[in-house]
């Protein structure tokens, strides 16, 4: 990894959830870097910071859920929670 992508990682880790940022209006949860899967490699995957139960929680995370029934139950996509981490950087 790279000094600028290190770099980057943090600032979106220093940000918190993303779903409970953008979407639940909570600020600075715990998160993890979660890696948003496109075609291509998994290292240049773009990352959204997501809290453990949003991350891996079975009925409340992307990982437990699946992208789809994640993206129906809280009204938003990855690339949307990608977007707006992104604007905010
Ligand atoms: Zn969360
Ligand atoms: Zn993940």
């Amino acid at each position: 990894m790279t000094k600028a992508q290190r770099q980057h990682y943090d600032k979106i880790a220093r940000l918190g959830c993303s779903l409970c940022r953008f979407v639940l209006k909570i600020e600075d949860s715990p998160c993890h870097l979660h890696h948003i899967r496109r075609a291509g490699k998994r290292k240049d995957a773009p990352v959204i910071g997501l809290c453990p139960i949003h991350h891996q929680g079975s009925n409340t995370g992307i990982h437990g859920l699946g992208r789809k029934a994640f993206e129906e139950l809280y009204s938003t996509t990855e690339e949307e929670l990608l977007e707006l981490t992104l604007a905010i950087l």
